[in-house]
């Protein structure tokens, strides 16, 4: 039986993971479950997968959510904030942390799963996009185990030989190729851009996921926090992994080896697959997906992403290349840039130009400690929140 506590149980990944633990009671139970500010849905699943602890983000949500609790007779305990949050996930009551928790807010707790020597389900990118190095280390000093849940690495994990993630893979690889869908906007006019709406931009042509993911797909921000993850994930330079549109969503991504063949996981896109992957890893469960019916799919494109349609993913490419600090930088700045859009104060098209101005004007520096990184975070976000408010332009009508 694995014993797990689930940071961010409320999201898209959260609610798919929970759906994959409900249908196999004699392998999964529940050790803590967390939220934000959803503390009526948290309510619900405390109520259904009954954990030991659920942790919101503030004093006013816990106390609605201990008297819910209380009154439906349920026993478990409440907490609330960052603290309670690096508690659950180094708690020995739980074996696995699912870390699915969005953006920098993440950080402290995955980090403190790895120095309490977790099995770790990395879906929160963010978090290994701004401490790379050091968040290894910590993987590594404590023995903790690092299983990706993003689609992309999760298939790669698959595809490359056994035991290679966290650490340089074996010789025989060339490359690892990412696939994308390219997004919503993939052909639109490039012309239109400036207008495109936070809601046309959530609206992800395969896959559902929370907000700030689906308008970093639709940059492609998303693919290029990808690549710096795959990077540190599976030990590979900038060099040697390669970004490939593919619409159908159907080739999850693959590993090039040296005598070229080219291995690829398929599947639906449906999150719940590499959930159940790394769930159950080394084992193989039923996750609820529907099976893949190549007849009925007939086609599957391949296209080169367009540089001058998706800058964003340049500009990853670009801080992964410049190494230490900026990748923390071009993460911070993609935040509160989406975070803006997102609530109609800017353009979609200042999202990526937040960010490169961002990267141009941080001076980069080695990123020894962790408060190195937190340090550079914060500098980006306010230079970010400055340039957004200098640029604080009237709305266009579509995006009121
Ligand atoms: P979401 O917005 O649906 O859910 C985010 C979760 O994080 C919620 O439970 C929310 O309560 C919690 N949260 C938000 N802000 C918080 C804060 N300040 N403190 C504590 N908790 C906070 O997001 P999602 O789509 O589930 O994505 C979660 C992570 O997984 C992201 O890093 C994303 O990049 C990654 N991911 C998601 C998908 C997907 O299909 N949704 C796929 C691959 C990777
Ligand atoms: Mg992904």
């Amino acid at each position: 039986m694995k014993r797990l506590t689930l940071l961010g149980s409320t999201g898209s990944i959260g609610a798919s993971t929970l759906d994959v633990v409900a249908r196999h009671p004699d392998r999964f139970s529940i050790f803590a479950l967390t939220a934000h500010s959803n503390h009526e849905k948290l309510a619900d699943q405390c109520l259904k997968f009954k954990p030991e602890w659920a942790v919101v983000g503030s004093a006013e949500g816990a106390s609605l959510l201990e008297a819910r609790l209380r009154s439906a007779g349920s026993a478990t305990r409440v907490g609330y904030g960052p603290e309670a949050l690096v508690a659950v996930a180094s708690d020995p009551g739980a074996d696995t942390i699912v870390a699915a928790i969005v953006g920098a807010a993440g950080l402290a707790s995955t980090l403190a799963a790895a120095r309490a020597g977790k099995t770790i389900l990395l879906a929160n990118k963010e978090a290994l996009v701004m401490s790379g190095a050091l968040f290894l280390d910590a993987v590594c000093e404590n023995h903790a185990t690092l299983l990706p849940l993003d689609s992309e690495h999760n298939a790669i994990y698959q595809c490359l030989p056994p035991h290679a993630a966290g650490a340089a893979p074996h010789g025989g690889v060339e490359k690892i190729i990412l696939t994308a869908s390219g997004g919503p906007f993939r052909t639109r006019d490039p012309k239109t851009l400036a207008d495109i709406t936070p809601e046309q931009a959530v609206k992800h042509p395969n896959w559902s996921m929370g907000r700030k993911i689906s308008v970093d797909s639709a940059t492609m921000m998303n693919k290029g926090l990808e690549v710096i993850e795959a990077h540190w994930l599976f030990g590979l330079p900038a060099e040697r992994i390669e970004v490939l549109i593919h619409p159908q969503s159907v080739i999850h991504s693959m590993v090039a080896y040296k005598d070229g063949s080219v291995l690829a996981q398929l599947g639906n896109p449906d999150m719940r697959t590499p959930i159940a992957h790394a769930l159950a890893y080394p084992d193989r469960v039923d996750a609820g997906v529907q099976p893949l019916d190549l007849a009925a799919i007939a086609t599957l494109t391949f296209e080169k992403p367009d540089e001058a349609r998706f800058p964003c993913l340049r500009l990853a490419f670009d801080a992964l290349r410049a190494g230490g600090t900026a990748s923390a930088a071009l993460n911070a700045a993609n935040e509160v840039a989406v975070e803006a859009f997102l609530a109609g104060r800017t353009r979609y098209t200042s999202i990526a130009d937040t960010v490169a101005r961002v990267l141009d004007t941080i001076s980069h520096r080695a990123a020894h400690t962790l408060d190195d990184v937190l340090e550079v975070d914060r500098e980006a976000r306010s230079l970010a929140a400055g340039l957004l408010g200098t640029r604080d332009e009237p709305l266009a009508a579509a995006v009121r």
